[in-house]
């Protein structure tokens, strides 16, 4: 569904990803691991077109996203992105949060995005959370919030950077377990993070990144247990 052929990306004349390959089937969890600053973010901000590569291609069911024009706006409601910060309205209720982009567009009636989006919620464990502001709600909650918004964007292929690095450790289990579930249903994701544990449990494949190259890639059990490369292993050691 997704083919990345020898992507690259500059910033002026820092060069943070390097001749990155990657394909992603549908329903794939693929999990990117490596160190801070190593361009994880920054790849993921090329799949979805937040960032604009300096080469390569990106192949979405066969068409170059890079080279779309106009017809970017649909592929990037194909592709959601949940932060490590939320970033939801603040102003606006829970609900209205899952709403808000599905009624902006279009896509449905009011009545309709608002019986999907208490939908979503139920499915994320917050429909009790409806009427409340982000503001009330703890971080875990918020960004579980921000995975049911996403989804009511009906997307083909969720991109998650650093989903629970930013809350509190006992509020990390219930998202992850959203994220778990949402695989289990087959949806597409690609995950930065250092959830060693979702990883092992969830993904089908994991990437290791280090300054701007995939260094390694494989199945958990290989590369937690039998990684190849001394970058690779020296990374686990400190993390796992
Ligand atoms: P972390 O684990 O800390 O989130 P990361 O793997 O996500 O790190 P990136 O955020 O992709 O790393 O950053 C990779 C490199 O690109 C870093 O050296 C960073 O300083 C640089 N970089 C990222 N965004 C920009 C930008 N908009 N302008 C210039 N340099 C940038
Ligand atoms: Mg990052």
């Amino acid at each position: 569904m997704l083919e990345i052929n020898n992507l690259s990306k500059c910033f002026e004349d820092l060069e943070v990803l390097r001749d990155v390959n990657l394909t992603v089937k549908k329903g794939e969890v693929v999990v990117i691991i490596g160190p801070s600053g190593s361009g994880k973010s920054t790849f993921l901000r090329c799949i979805n077109l937040l960032e604009k590569p300096t080469g390569g291609e990106i192949l979405y069911m066969e068409q170059d996203i890079t080279k779309m024009g106009k017809k970017v706006t649909d592929y990037r409601k194909q592709v959601g992105m949940v932060f490590q910060r939320f970033n939801l309205f603040p102003l606006k209720t829970t609900l209205e949060n899952v709403m808000y982009a599905p009624v902006k567009l279009g896509k449905v009636s009011a009545k309709e995005a608002k019986e999907q989006a208490l939908e979503l919620l139920r499915k994320v464990g917050l429909e009790h959370k409806a009427e409340s502001y982000p503001s009330s709600l703890s971080g875990g909650q918020q960004q579980r919030v921000a995975i049911a918004r996403a989804l009511a964007m009906k997307p083909e292929i969720l991109l998650f950077d650093e989903p629970t690095s930013a809350l509190d450790p006992e509020l990390v289990g219930d998202v992850l377990e959203v994220m778990k579930q949402l695989a289990g249903e087959g949806m597409t994701m690609i995950v930065v993070t250092h959830e060693m544990g979702f990883a092992k449990d969830v993904a089908d494949r994991v990437i290791f990144m280090d300054g701007g190259y995939i260094v390694e890639e494989g199945a958990p059990c290989d590369i937690f247990t039998q990684p190849k490369h001394e970058r690779t292993k020296l990374f686990l050691s400190r993390v796992l």
